[in-house]
């Protein structure tokens, strides 16, 4: 019996032994199949080209995030402590992701964060005119151009380079010959540039403030109004209040929210005390003789908004362009800023080089308005955030409320284009919002071709409604005229868009999977078409119209053409009935894009996929039913949606 139960007690023991390595086992079966899942997850094949933009982008990314790639150093595991910007304030304040949402929402919404430095207080030392301090040591080849490389992330363009320059450089004369001849009014009203800047580098700023105190005649120069939009940097606190308290006429006023672009200079304006308001970005250069033609054309009407020629200078080697006139400001149905050069201007007689042209829109590197009128009309928009499109809304509410604008040939000043934009901000959709306003605000039903076009801010506008009330209220109120009227008196060489459904929109190809797209590097005329994954952005939308053309681009300018065999773009003409080699039929049925002169169907080759053409494109060919010749519109946006 005692024998019978010990047998039973080991039996026992030996099951209890073989549950547990059983359950052993099975834990880590378990275990070590949820660590090959997480491995294949992030090894996975990323499957067929997503739509990136069709899904709305995830919230802007964590603070501490946002101020770690700000900061060089750590970005490109460079030592670059001879750039110490933070050395006064040690203390950055970031806005949260929130504070884009709106103005009023920002408040006690920024925070403050230590960016890991030592905390005890720096006392720069002054810097003298021209020469700022940049190095320490001295620095390798190699360690100077990763200097380059992060302070050209830092500020958009090279400022190393930038330090090297007089803060009192002359620019050349770029200025036609018989605007050397002309004649201005004794009596010009005075005027009051307004520079407003947001981390602004200090070579680029001074520059700008000492080439408008070296060209502006003192007679009509009023004020220079440096307005800080809560800049971080250090060498824009103290050590520039310094610094600007020794300039004559020079007001420093800072703010303490960030405002953004337009909003900082509505600031400008409502502390201005001159009579006309000159709009300068922080990184100009000013050329002789550039003040008196803009006062001018404003003192003759108070309702014309005026610009310079803008010329270029070189983001990386700070050297000065002159750009060709004439010139004139237009956008595209991106709500996209160009100057534009080659138009038709009306006037072919010889005063057509000192003659100001009408212009659409104008860029904001230098905008010269009546400061009444200013104010009249409502200045740039309130609802705006940050930065991005305040210029073409100013220019489309100019117009439209009663003003004109003009870019007055005698007049150059130079800007420095920025390499990558936009470098200071940290929410992404910041300029779709502001697009939306536009678009909401002045387009009429005229928007859907807008949002058509930009498919992102489509997809925002679906979740989101902007607070256009006020300025609807005020567009009233003025009797501001509407789009339609805009785009037939001021600006009649835009192409309206037809868009008409299941003949516009994405050019899809059912044998490559891809969409017809027109690669950015060439030079437009003539460019060659091409296939390329589909964007779902609204970038690669085209529209065959009523005349048969089939129209590209975000200003609907470019026509597809053929050249030999190649489906090309040119510029389209106004000839009507349109060149029979810009004629294209759709045959809905077989998805065949019939060339209406050669009776050939449009293909598609993908590089390298057929062997007996190594480059890729869109082809002429013999009609066949071949996947590779057939093609569908595709809509991003609903016909009757936005
Ligand atoms: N700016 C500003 N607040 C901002 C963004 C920009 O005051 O939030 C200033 C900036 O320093 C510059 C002007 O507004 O003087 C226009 O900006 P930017 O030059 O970046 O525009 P871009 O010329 O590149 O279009
Ligand atoms: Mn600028």
């Amino acid at each position: 019996m005692r024998l019978w139960i010990r047998a039973a007690a080991v039996r026992r023991r030996v099951i209890c032994l073989w549950l547990l390595l059983l359950g052993f086992a099975l834990i880590s079966l378990a275990l070590s199949d949820l660590f090959n899942q997480s491995q294949d997850q992030s090894h996975q094949n990323p499957g067929p080209p997503r739509r990136p933009l069709l899904q709305r982008i995830p919230s802007a990314p964590d603070l501490e995030i946002i101020v770690n790639s700000w900061d060089p150093a750590l970005e490109l595991g460079v030592d670059v402590a001879p750039l110490e910007s933070l050395q006064e304030d040690q203390l950055l304040y970031v806005p949260s992701s929130q504070s884009t949402k709106s103005p009023l929402q920002r408040k006690g919404s920024y925070k403050v964060i230590l960016p890991g430095v030592s905390k005890e207080p720096v006392t720069p030392a002054p810097r003298t005119q021209g020469e700022k301090k940049i190095t320490e040591r001295p620095p390798l080849k190699d360690r100077e151009t990763a200097l380059e490389l992060s302070v050209v992330q830092k500020f958009g363009f090279n400022e190393v380079v930038s330090e090297r320059i007089s803060l009192h450089r002359t620019l050349p004369d770029a200025r036609h010959p018989e605007c050397l001849g002309e004649q201005y009014s004794e009596s010009l009203p005075s005027a009051s540039v307004i520079i407003c800047f947001h981390d602004e580098a200090w070579s680029t700023l001074l520059r700008t403030v000492h080439s408008v105190l070296d060209t502006a005649p003192k007679q009509y120069l009023q004020e220079v109004l440096l307005v800080d939009d809560l800049s971080t940097h250090g060498h824009l606190k103290s050590v520039l209040t310094e610094y600007v308290s020794h300039l004559d006429r020079v007001r420093l006023i800072r703010s303490t929210k960030r405002l953004g672009v337009g909003g900082c200079r509505s600031l400008g304006a409502t502390e201005a005390a001159g009579e006309v308001l000159v709009f300068m970005d922080s990184h100009c250069e000013c050329q002789k003789g550039w003040l008196e033609p803009l006062l001018e054309r404003v003192a003759q009407d108070r309702t014309r908004v005026v610009s310079p020629i803008m010329d270029v200078i070189d983001w990386q080697t700070f050297q000065y362009n002159a750009t060709q006139w004439p010139v004139r400001g237009v956008f595209d149905w991106r709500l996209d800023f160009h100057w534009e050069s080659n138009f038709q201007v009306q006037r072919k007689d010889a005063d057509s080089a000192v003659l100001p042209v009408m212009s659409p829109a104008l860029g904001g590197g230098v905008v010269v308005i009546d400061r009444h009128f200013y104010h009249s009309v409502g200045g740039y928009d309130p609802g705006m955030l940050l930065w991005g499109g305040e210029q073409i809304e100013l220019s489309i509410r100019v117009w439209s409320c009663g003003g004109s604008m003009e870019v007055v040939p005698c007049s150059h000043v130079a800007h420095v284009d920025h390499h990558q934009l936009p470098y200071h901000f940290p929410d992404q959709e910041v300029l779709q919002r502001n697009k939306i306003r536009i678009a909401d605000i002045w387009m009429d039903a005229y928007r859907k071709i807008f949002y058509r076009r930009d498919t992102l801010a489509h997809f925002i506008r679906q979740s989101e409604s902007p607070n256009i009330t006020e300025c609807l209220h005020l567009k009233r109120s003025l009797g501001c005229r509407n789009f339609h009227w805009y785009l037939t008196t001021v600006y009649p060489q835009l192409y309206i868009p037809q868009d008409r459904p299941s003949l516009s929109g994405e050019l899809y190809n059912v044998g490559t999977g891809s969409c017809a797209d027109l690669p950015r590097v060439q030079g437009l005329q003539g460019a060659a078409m091409n296939v390329a994954p589909c964007s779902g952005t609204g970038s690669q939308h085209c529209d065959l119209n009523a005349d048969s053309e089939v129209r590209w681009g975000p200003m609907g300018a470019l026509c597809l053409d053929k050249e030999g065999e190649r489906v090309v773009v040119s510029l389209c003409t106004k000839q009507r009935p349109t060149n029979s080699r810009l004629q294209w039929k759709f045959i809905k049925l077989s998805g065949q894009l019939v060339h209406q002169q050669s009776q050939l169907c449009v293909e598609a080759v993908k590089e390298g996929e057929i062997p007996q053409s190594s480059t890729g494109g869109l082809f002429l060919r013999p009609c066949t039913h071949h996947p590779r010749q057939q093609w569908h519109f595709e809509q991003l946006v609903a016909p009757k949606g936005a």
